[in-house]
């Protein structure tokens, strides 16, 4: 019997080549993909009210009993009204429906409907139009959660609700649970048909939860499947051994005496490098604690064993920092080192290329680009090792391809996320991980403040002064999803895995209403913006504005190209705090305070729940970025750490499907799910007696290549 990945969706009753390529624009081709789709928010339908009590802004769930019979009306061609009355104890309501005069018969006079939509005065009764109706029997309740997915041109709701209800039918007879049972009963997990049911048709909020803490269990599950079978197969590659280790020339060059961490780091590095396995090694260490120079040192070592290397930075910006950084030190010590971007010349290019395949001694020996480097065709004549830094969140996919790509080579990532160690374990349980846990001295503290929005005009005063003395200022929003929660709608991000009752959230601060408004509040400041859906050049334009001095203040939604430096930002604010996970908050606070300039971080939030005031409170008072990791994630679960929850939006690059994951608030959740998966690689190495699971862990690292660029 097929299984659902075999099956297109084409096979579903009415979905036809129109609709197909409509989904196939959402990247879902077949069953499966339709049943892992899931509803980014739940209508609310449960909370039945009054019509006297229902808000006009958003839609209410009325319980009416018809009293006239429906009756249709012509307005023009084209153009026919159904029309009846219906009624609760507080008033009456008038309902229509548009051309849909079939439902004539639906509404006997006497029967009781619940009612869905927006609720409208109309003299002294209501009106409701065209609104979702169930018939209602007090011996069966109706369900009070409505699946609500994000949609493309060419779907509707009911058009995707429809398809999934077949999806599911279909999955009753054919879905095959992956996960062994004896894992599933020990950490009391529902069945996968119970969490794909109810993810998508709720039965209730406990339900859902018990949906959702299976399928985040699996996402953790098959990544770290994944990751524990990848490392085997790579670990077996040899590497070439880099036995001149000897880096004391390139010390003696630097104008300052490195951390004791530092040296571990290196320490760490050379052993590394001398082996003939390969090296997988991630120098994690809060922003600004010198991972560049440990960087520099392992592509030294390279080149001092006639072996090439090659350095990838997320983002050309980044790509081009630390090619001013690296190239002096290197030209100091004779080593070529050349910059590989999408912006450089077409001519220069092909030299590069030609250069880093050359077998003679016109080879070169060191170039530094953007992750598109490794997919761009470019071969390594002697390929030694690749770094690649991170700057931000966890590159997985990237490291999957890289790794494929990079063959034998020895392989150092950098990554500014301090994370804690159960995470790491989980994170990067295939590499071996050096902490740069102390900053070079004389580093000054970032003072950091909470207020709420009543200090607005304070701030702008303060913004105002910081520029005036010629520093600047970065603001960060949280990014806003295509579409927010109506208010009546509870997102899935929302739903906790316990039974507590969501936090109600502040309004998100959009970053280009805020851009304008800041600019006409303060003409006199240069402001620029920067959000998600501009194009990597255009952000490289913006972000090289800044960094040049241009603009004074830049408003942004993403974090990830903030990576750069500026020393001369002297203040950071953020805005909407309270959605932010502590790390990415710690994160945001190093980018200032990297100069002379004495510098503050501004944390606003009109949040007014007890743990978002604690989580606050955690940054005015700590420093430490692993302190804070920790807290982060005994508060809130691992999900800010997977990335997409908190600031949001912040997507994971590459095709590691983690759909839920990043939100999961909990703690224990992550490290259940990683070992059982340790444990069973560890019975059976290759997973031969689970076939399904090799699947569906291989699934995790499927690369999207335009997602590496
Ligand atoms: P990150 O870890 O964020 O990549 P960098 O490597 O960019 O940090 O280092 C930040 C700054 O600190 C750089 O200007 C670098 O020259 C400087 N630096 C690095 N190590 C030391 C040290 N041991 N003593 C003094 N300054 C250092
Ligand atoms: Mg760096």
């Amino acid at each position: 019997m097929a299984g659902l990945n075999e099956i297109s969706i084409k096979k579903l009753y009415g979905v036809g080549e129109v609709r197909a390529a409509a989904y196939a624009r959402m990247g879902i081709y077949t069953v499966e993909d339709l049943l892992f789709f899931f509803p980014r928010a739940y209508e609310n339908r449960g909370d039945i009210c009054l019509l006297g009590a229902a808000r006009d802004d958003i839609k209410s769930a009325v319980l009416l009993t018809v009293a006239t019979e429906p009756r249709g009306v012509r307005i023009r061609r084209g153009m026919d009204l159904l029309r009846f009355r219906a009624f609760d104890d507080s008033g009456s309501c008038i309902i229509t429906f548009f051309n849909q005069n079939f439902l004539k018969d639906k509404f006997p006079i006497g029967s009781t409907f619940r009612f869905w939509g927006k609720v409208e005065r109309e003299g002294r009764g209501f009106s409701m139009s065209s609104p979702a109706y169930e018939p209602y029997d007090e011996q069966k309740p109706l369900p009070s959660l409505y699946p609500v997915y994000r949609l493309t041109e060419g779907l509707s709701q009911k058009q995707i609700q429809k398809d999934i209800a077949a999806a599911l039918l279909l999955a009753k007879e054919r879905l095959e649970d992956h996960l062994p049972d004896s894992i599933r009963t020990r950490h009391s997990l529902c069945t996968l048909a119970f969490a794909l049911r109810n993810i998508h048709e709720p039965e209730d909020y406990k339900s859902l939860a018990i949906a959702k803490r299976r399928l985040i269990f699996d996402e953790f599950f098959m990544f770290a499947l994944g990751l524990a079978t990848a490392q085997k197969a790579q670990r077996q590659k040899g590497a070439p051994r880099c036995v001149d280790n000897d880096v004391s020339t390139l010390l003696r060059r630097l104008p300052y005496s490195l951390t004791g961490a530092q040296l571990r780091t290196i320490n760490d590095i050379r052993a590394d490098m001398e082996s003939d396995t390969p090296m997988r090694r991630i120098v994690v260490g809060d922003v600004g604690c010198g991972k560049t120079v440990c960087a520099a040192a392992a592509m030294y070592i390279a080149v001092r064993n006639g072996r090439q290397a090659a350095l990838m930075a997320p983002t050309e910006i980044l790509a081009r920092q630390h090619y001013e950084d690296m190239a002096p030190l290197f030209a100091e010590l004779g080593i070529e080192c050349r910059l590989l971007v999408g912006a450089t010349p077409a001519s220069e290019k092909r030299r590069i290329k030609a250069a880093l395949a050359a077998e003679d001694e016109s080879r070169l020996d060191v170039v530094i680009g953007t992750h598109a480097l490794i997919s761009d065709g470019v071969e390594f004549a002697a390929p030694g090792l690749v770094v690649t830094d991170e700057q931000h969140r966890f590159g997985v996919a990237q490291r999957a391809t890289l790794a494929e790509k990079s063959k034998s080579a020895h392989v150092l990532v950098m990554s500014a996320t301090p994370i804690p160690r159960s995470l790491a374990l989980v994170m990067y349980g295939d590499l071996d991980i050096s902490k740069i846990d102390e900053m070079p001295p004389g580093r000054q503290r970032v003072d950091t403040f909470v207020v709420d929005d009543s200090y607005r005009a304070r701030l702008d005063v303060f913004i105002t002064k910081q520029c005036a003395a010629g520093g600047q200022v970065y603001i960060v929003c949280p990014a806003i999803e295509e579409r927010e929660c109506e208010d009546n709608e509870i997102s899935l991000a929302d739903i906790t895995l316990f039974d507590r009752v969501a936090e109600k959230q502040p309004p998100l601060k959009a970053a280009e209403v805020y851009a304008r408004e800041l600019a006409e509040r303060l003409p006199h400041l240069r402001v620029g913006l920067m959000h998600g859906r501009m194009s990597s050049a255009e952000k490289d334009a913006v972000m090289q504005s800044f960094s040049l001095g241009e603009c004074q203040v830049l408003v942004s939604t993403t974090v990830i190209e903030v990576g750069v430096n500026v020393p001369n930002a002297c203040l950071m604010i953020v805005e909407n705090a309270e959605r932010f996970g502590l790390s990415q908050l710690h994160q945001l606070r190093g980018r200032v305070g990297r100069g002379q300039r004495k510098s503050y971080c501004v944390l606003v939030s009109d949040a007014e729940s007890e743990s978002a005031r604690r989580r606050l409170e955690t940054m005015r008072t700590t420093y430490d970025g692993y302190l804070i990791a920790e807290t982060d994630l005994s508060m809130r679960g691992p999900g800010d750490f997977v990335g997409n929850a908190g600031g949001g939006g912040i997507r994971q690059s590459g095709g590691v499907s983690f759909r839920l994951a990043g939100q999961c608030d909990d703690p224990e959740l992550m490290g259940l799910a990683t070992e059982s998966a340790r444990e069973l690689v560890t019975v059976d190495a290759t997973l031969a007696d689970y076939p399904e699971l090799r699947r569906a862990a291989a699934a995790m690292f499927k690369t999207d290549s335009s997602d590496i660029s």
